[in-house]
């Protein structure tokens, strides 16, 4: 194959239920020309996030679904190979919101790519750590759960990109934390690595309510969820008094075809003076210099670490996409698509 040949990857239907890899389809296509003002972009690594779930259904939402025969869409970073742009050069390493396909062009301008120092640290962490999961770790949870030292701390989808930042940043501020996650292998990783103080295994528990009770004695503070459904459940009958629970994701509840019904939370929060808090990332949108300059300085410092689960070759960006749905992911799930 000519090595200049363009891949794209298309959203060929809408998933119904869980997404499957028919919903996906690979095309061939010439490498585009940039026009005036615009680069020509080489994909080197593609984020697969959560969220894009979202954007397969043609449900409402904060952002537009995909249409069924486009090329989909998330954060990427890629190497400019041609510009004709004077903000940018041949040879520059940008970061923006971009499409599955090899090569791309994109407007030359801030509101669509920014470059990233790669000699500050590796380019994944544009996606991860210093990008949009690590933006949301940061803000949702200090912003929105405001942790005291020595509070209770509990985060669902805990080793996860978001997840096992949250805990990182919630034992800085000296709380305890109890993680939630779905492999034992994970939950070693963040006693051991992350230092949580307990991490629960919700897919082999026989009874997750009792081992939350007896993971946070003195109740529940902080509840960070990004996963909803029935362990949120449980977390929240634990809720102590001026709790904060702050929804971030609900990732069990993506695939659903029809609402979920559970325990209503409003009397609890009520006789708790609790608050319960939703938010979308780009809410923070004007404080995301203070995010990233933060959570770098923790980095540098080795206060913060990151986990990558990579998987390579462009052709796999559908099935790592899947596999956040079944959990393959430890940190970050990201597809390399070239060096
Ligand atoms: P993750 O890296 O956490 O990947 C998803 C993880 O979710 C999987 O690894 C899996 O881990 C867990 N999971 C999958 N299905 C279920 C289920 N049915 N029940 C419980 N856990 C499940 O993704 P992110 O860190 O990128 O995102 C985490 C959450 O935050 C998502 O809900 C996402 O939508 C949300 N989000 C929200 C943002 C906002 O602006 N509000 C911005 C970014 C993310 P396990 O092995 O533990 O099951």
């Amino acid at each position: 194959m000519d090595e200049r040949t363009n891949k794209k990857i298309l959203l060929a239907s809408r998933p119904v239920g869980v997404p499957a890899l028919d919903n996906f389809e690979i095309v061939e296509t010439e490498v585009p020309r940039p026009g005036e003002g615009e680069v020509l972009i080489r994909t080197l690594y593609l984020s697969v996030d959560p969220y894009m779930r979202g954007r397969m259904s043609d449900r409402k939402s904060y952002v537009p679904p995909f249409a069924v025969g486009e090329v989909v869409t998330g954060g990427a970073v890629g190497e400019v190979v041609e510009s004709r742009s004077d903000s940018f050069q041949t040879g520059d390493i940008v970061t923006g919101m971009l499409g599955w396909q090899l090569y791309q062009t994109a407007k030359g301008d801030a509101a669509s790519i920014r470059k990233i120092d790669a000699r500050l640290a590796p380019v994944t962490t544009a996606l991860g750590v210093l990008g949009m999961p690590g933006l949301t770790a940061y803000f949702g949870l200090l912003d929105i759960g405001r942790p005291a030292p020595g509070e209770t701390v509990v985060v669902s989808g805990a080793a996860g990109a978001v997840g096992t930042l949250v805990c990182q940043i919630a034992k800085l501020k000296e709380c305890r934390v109890v993680a939630v996650a779905g492999s034992d292998e994970k939950n070693k990783y963040l006693t051991d690595e992350l230092g949580v103080d307990a991490a629960l295994n919700y897919k082999t528990s026989t009874d997750l309510r009792r081992e939350l009770k007896a993971a946070c004695p003195r109740g529940v503070d902080v509840y960070f969820d990004n996963v909803g459904g029935e362990i949120s459940d449980g977390v929240m009958s634990l809720i102590n008094k001026g709790a904060r629970a702050v929804i971030c994701g609900q990732i069990s509840l993506y695939n659903l075809e029809s609402l979920d019904v559970g325990p209503r939370v409003q009397p609890s929060l009520l006789v708790n003076s609790a608050l319960m808090r939703g938010f979308i990332i780009t809410d923070y949108a004007a404080r995301f210099a203070e995010g990233v300059g933060a959570l770098g300085r923790w980095l540098a410092e080795g206060k913060l670490k990151y986990a990558e689960n990579i998987v390579e070759g462009f052709d796999n960006t559908p099935r790592a996409f899947l596999g956040l749905f079944a959990g393959e992911n430890l940190g970050k799930q990201l597809v390399k698509v070239a060096d």
